[in-house]
């Protein structure tokens, strides 16, 4: 399978990784936008959230991890958010499930 996040998680293709978990990695996005921008990824490969949660043990260490990362990168006081795209439509570009975490800049509401 060609999959961009699966070559991050075996090194195959480089990345900034900020943690990893047993079962999930988390690296800063190539384009951030926001100071604070980093993926949480599992390790096995699920194309998309609705995948992941028929996996609910990697769906809370993965969220766990979403919130471990807010607290190191020192955005868990201000405020951060933690999303899914999931499919085109809604700006999905890799079809291996990761959770956005975005901070250090106000959000607005409802995102673009
Ligand atoms: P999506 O659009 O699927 O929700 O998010 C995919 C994210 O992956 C984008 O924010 C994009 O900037 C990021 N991305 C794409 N290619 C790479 C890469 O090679 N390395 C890293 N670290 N991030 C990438």
């Amino acid at each position: 399978m060609d999959c961009l996040f699966c070559k991050i998680i075996s090194g195959e293709v480089p990345a900034e990784v900020v943690r990893e978990g047993e079962r999930t990695l988390a690296f800063r996005d190539i384009n951030p936008q926001a100071p604070v921008h980093v993926l949480v990824v599992p390790k096995d490969h699920h194309p998309n959230f609705a995948a992941l949660s028929a996996d609910p043990e990697v769906l809370a260490e993965l969220a766990a991890e979403a919130g471990r990362v807010a607290e190191d990168e020192g955005v868990a006081e201000s405020g951060y958010r933690v999303i899914f795209n999931t499919g085109a439509g809604a700006g999905q570009t890799v079809f291996h499930v990761h959770a956005h975490v975005l901070g250090g800049r106000g959000l607005n509401w409802p995102p673009g």
